[in-house]
């Protein structure tokens, strides 16, 4: 089981459009996965056609009261997806999570029970959305990752906030979760129409390296109109340039993926 943390403290960059679509490429290739929604908003539930007000466990079940993470996990429209939907209750976690000791490892701890007798995972992927936010929650998602993917918008102020976030991840490497690495960089949002949008690309990409990914996902209004229908972007509308860079980003990112896993 590969766990990838989708994260971001800034909000409206493109995590949840990003973490929904590669969890759907991801199963659609036969992986079978389980996408957890820590935001509270619960954008990525609800674009995955999750009613909110089902009566499943949520994962603030699972990261307060000890419920086992399986049975928070339900199944989407799409083979092989699942998800562990958010509620609001996770706005008011940071309290009640304070009491644990394993505070910031509530979440793996939860995933590593999800073995069965032989020890095999329900999952090969587990993909985690992130709040907008470097809180607890986030901790909770780079404590148990393996790497973390991190969506900055093509916009102005890109790189601004990307050195905090690199220095939480420092952080958790150094305490809790050694084996954390930067998975990679992608740019969202990208418009060939603006002048600043390939400005900011040659920015981040002089800047950052080869942490960046070649695929870059382009401004799509197939993509912004998807999650109203509660379908990701690529069922939506296979076709549209946003799907078909959501494709090929899930494709370098499994090619990426043997590379550190060879490392790790
Ligand atoms: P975050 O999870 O970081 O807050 P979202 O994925 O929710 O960001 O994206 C913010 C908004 O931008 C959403 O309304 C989403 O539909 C829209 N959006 C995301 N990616 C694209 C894209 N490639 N093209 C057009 N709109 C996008
Ligand atoms: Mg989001």
């Amino acid at each position: 089981m590969r766990i990838m943390t989708i994260a971001n403290q800034k909000g409206g960059v493109g995590k949840t459009t990003t973490a929904v679509n590669l969890a759907t490429a991801l199963a659609a290739i036969g992986e079978h996965v389980l996408l957890v929604d820590l935001d509270p908003q619960g954008n990525a539930s609800t674009g995955l056609g999750i009613d909110r007000r089902i009566d499943v466990p949520s994962i603030s079940d699972v990261l307060v009261d000890d419920v086992a993470i399986i049975s928070a996990a339900i199944p989407t429209s799409i083979p092989r997806l699942s998800v562990a939907r958010s509620t609001l209750d996770l706005l008011g976690l940071e309290m009640q999570l304070a009491k644990f000791n394993n505070r910031a490892t509530r979440l793996k701890e939860a995933l590593l029970a999800s073995r069965n007798e032989n020890g095999e995972y329900p999952w090969t992927h587990v993909l985690i959305d992130c709040p907008p936010s470097l809180n607890l929650l986030t901790i909770n998602a780079l404590a148990c990752a393996d790497s973390v993917l991190v969506p900055l918008q093509c916009e102005f102020f890109a790189l601004e906030g990307l050195s905090q976030l690199l220095s939480t991840v420092e952080q958790v490497k150094s305490s809790i979760n050694p084996a954390l690495q930067i998975h990679g960089i992608v740019l969202t949002m990208y418009d060939s129409r603006n002048s600043l949008s390939a400005q900011v690309m040659e920015d981040v990409r002089s800047t950052m390296g080869s942490l960046v990914y070649e695929t870059v996902i382009p401004r799509n209004v197939r993509v912004s109109e998807a999650p109203s229908y509660g379908k990701p972007a690529i069922l939506y509308d296979f076709k549209c340039s946003g799907s078909q860079a959501y494709v090929r980003l899930a494709s370098e990112i499994l090619q990426r993926e043997r590379v550190l896993k060879s490392a790790a």
